[in-house]
């Protein structure tokens, strides 16, 4: 009980902490299992909000639930919430005043922030949550400089060098992985669990006045992309390539032309084709539109035979650097 407590206070906090009160509808696109869900769903309960879950995958559902239950804030990933304005022309004038993004990076960063806020008409704030340690951790205020530690005295943050695992000084400005302890846990405690998120950090006082430094997740350690401020996931890519089969055989390679994360459009993708198929310049021009309409990138999109790009039983290899 004391560790559900602990989680659904935590959760609690990084979720007020973007501004939603007591009696607001709130619209969330998660799927979670009933664990980390009722977890959440305590946590909407314990700050006063009316909870609507809509899922994922639907957006027929999405819209019309924002249409009719007039919601004042919505629960979605960045990428989502940037493909639903690309799609809905009227999300000014809905009643959503507060987007709440989470599950990857990109809802801090100023630019992909901006978009999002003209095309929602409304503040966006940015949580995250780390499976193995707590449904919701950290959350943005709304001074948008960087999440506080919702958990605080429950979960213990520090930074490490990514490379070598050295602890950094959590000094304005430092970035690094960010390490999670569980301080109370006792199903399962966690210690100096190592995230794979590369965040960078924020210690000058915060106006809200909540103390603590705050974190801005720049991306996982070993795999995002940035294309011109917008985060590319390599396995999102494979996600939208993967709607080509049967004529794709679902294995993807980005190839980064530019060392480091961020990279000029367009992004370099090798797309394997199935076995039997030549290919053709609209099948081309089909990934590439929708990887364009899904992720929000261009890209170059490279038709190569069957059987050219590595199989692996574990974990692909999505990204050649
Ligand atoms: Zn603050």
């Amino acid at each position: 009980m004391g560790d559900l407590d602990n989680w659904v206070t935590g959760s609690a906090r990084s979720y007020a902490a973007s501004g939603v009160t007591a009696g607001q509808r709130f619209v969330s696109t998660y799927n979670a299992g009933p664990f980390v869900a009722g977890a959440a769903l305590a946590a909407f309960d314990r700050i006063g909000l009316c909870h609507i879950p809509v899922g994922s995958g639907n957006t027929e559902r999405l819209v019309k639930a924002i249409e009719l239950l007039r919601p004042e804030a919505v629960a979605l990933t960045p990428s989502y919430a940037a493909y639903l304005m690309e799609r809905e022309a009227d999300l000014r004038s809905s009643s959503v005043e507060r987007v709440l993004v989470a599950g990857e990076p990109g809802g801090g960063e100023p630019a992909f922030r901006g978009q999002l806020e003209e095309g929602w008409g409304a503040r966006v704030t940015e949580a995250m949550g780390i499976g193995d340690i707590g449904p919701s951790l950290w959350g943005e205020c709304e001074e948008q400089d960087g999440m506080h530690l919702g958990a605080r005295g429950f979960v213990h943050a520090e930074l490490v060098d990514p490379e070598s695992g050295a602890a950094l000084e959590m000094d304005e400005g430092a970035t690094g992985e960010l390490v999670l302890t569980h301080l109370e846990h006792r199903a399962a405690p966690l210690l100096r669990f190592r995230t794979r998120d590369h965040v960078e950090i924020r210690t000058r006082p915060c106006r809200c006045g909540r103390t603590g430094p705050r974190i801005r997740c720049i991306g996982r350690t070993d795999d995002m992309l940035i294309v011109r401020g917008v985060n590319v996931f390599p396995s999102a890519v494979r996600e939208v390539v993967s709607g080509f089969v049967p004529e794709v055989s679902g294995h993807i390679l980005v190839r980064p032309e530019a060392p480091g994360v961020k990279q000029e459009p367009p992004l370099p993708v090798s797309v394997e084709l199935a076995r039997g198929q030549s290919g053709n310049d609209s099948l081309t021009e089909a990934i590439r539109e929708k990887l364009r309409e899904v992720l929000v990138v261009q890209t170059r999109v490279d038709l190569v035979p069957w059987g050219s790009l590595g199989r692996s039983e574990y974990k692909s290899r999505l990204v050649d650097h």
